[in-house]
């Protein structure tokens, strides 16, 4: 039914760049080595990410936008235990649910794709196609049947830095996959698989080159790798702060702080240090269904794993003084 598939939806999909990021996560699950967003109007108008993975079959192609077969969502009590499940299954049918949605993929051993479009949940044509093995999909007039939420939505500048942002921890998860970022038909990123320096240095400058040091510690309950800033390209916003936890994206006050104290007298109060560091840890240690959006996390050790990071940086930034 059409008000339960919104009220999911909204859950899943509360602004364009949490669309991206879905759509982006399968094209990784489905293998792709390169990976094209294209973006109009903040994604308000048009998200379309193009993929060269495994692709689907035309079957799977349909079922790809069912809700998957699950009592998650009877009342409303369900809808606020929903926070603890993580969205197996919901994404696509999420986003058909909300916005104009057509599918083109193609496996590589068949000599046709399919052709699928999906209006507010409402399937509209499917057809084989001739193209391009992987999968391209086209999400079009966000919340076009749900006004409340449209109008909900912040100007363009605002949804295109949350856009971005989500483009920028991905590319920096899987600097091994090829990205780019069009936005109005402008190039805002075109970066090539490589070495996570590289991908730093395609993300945020050429000046980053030269400012980059390595960071690593390896413990046995937590290893820590990454790149963290030369004191002195220390900003005064706190934008370039990424942790990633097992290649995942997180947000923790807690662990900037680890890196920030690490710094010491090197940065003046209101500087703000660049860093990239990629933890690794034993799942049975963490619990990442806090939140809807799975970008904060729980550590039973959390006292290990900041003392860990504040040594990690600590002594990076010790090898590099001296
Ligand atoms: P989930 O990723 O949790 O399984 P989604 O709704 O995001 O749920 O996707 C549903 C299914 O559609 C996936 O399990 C996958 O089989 C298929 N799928 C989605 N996107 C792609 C893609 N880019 N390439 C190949 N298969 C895809
Ligand atoms: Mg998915």
């Amino acid at each position: 039914d059409a008000i339960a598939n919104q009220i999911a939806a909204g859950e899943v999909v509360q602004r364009p760049a949490s669309a991206l990021k879905e759509l982006l996560e399968n094209s990784i699950d489905a293998g792709a080595t390169k990976i094209q967003v294209v973006v109009k109007e903040a994604g308000k108008q048009l998200i379309q990410v193009i993929d060269n993975g495994k692709g689907m079959s035309a079957t799977d192609a349909r079922m790809s936008f069912e809700r998957h077969a699950t009592s998650k969502i009877r009342n409303s009590q369900d809808l606020f235990s929903i926070r603890t499940f993580g969205f197996r299954g919901e994404a696509l049918a999420s986003i058909a649910a909300v916005a104009q949605v057509e599918l083109k993929t193609r496996q590589a051993a068949d000599e046709l794709g399919t052709m699928i479009q999906i209006d507010g949940s409402e399937v509209k044509t499917q057809e084989p196609v001739a193209t391009t093995p992987g999968t391209s999909i086209s999400m079009k007039n966000l919340f076009f049947n749900v006004p409340a939420r449209r109008n909900f939505l912040k100007s363009n500048p605002v949804e295109m830095r949350h856009i971005v942002e989500e483009f920028q921890r991905v590319a920096l998860a899987y600097s091994e996959i090829g990205f780019s970022l069009m936005q109005n038909d402008m190039e805002v990123y075109n970066l090539l698989p490589g070495k996570l320096s590289q991908r730093i240095v395609g993300l945020f400058g050429k000046n980053h080159q030269s400012q980059l040091v390595p960071c690593e510690e390896l413990t046995p309950h937590v290893n820590v790798k990454g790149y963290i800033g030369k004191p002195e390209s220390a900003k005064k916003t706190r934008g370039e702060q990424f942790f990633f936890v097992n290649n995942r994206y997180i947000k923790s006050s807690y662990l900037n702080h680890a890196v920030s104290n690490a710094y010491e007298n090197l940065l003046q109060a209101d500087q703000h240090p660049f860093y990239v560091l990629f933890l690794e840890i034993d799942p049975s240690h963490i619990d990442i269904n806090v939140h809807p959006t799975k970008t904060e996390i729980k550590f039973d050790d959390e006292r290990t794993v900041y003392a860990v990071i504040r040594a990690a940086v600590k002594q990076a930034l010790g090898a590099h003084h001296v």
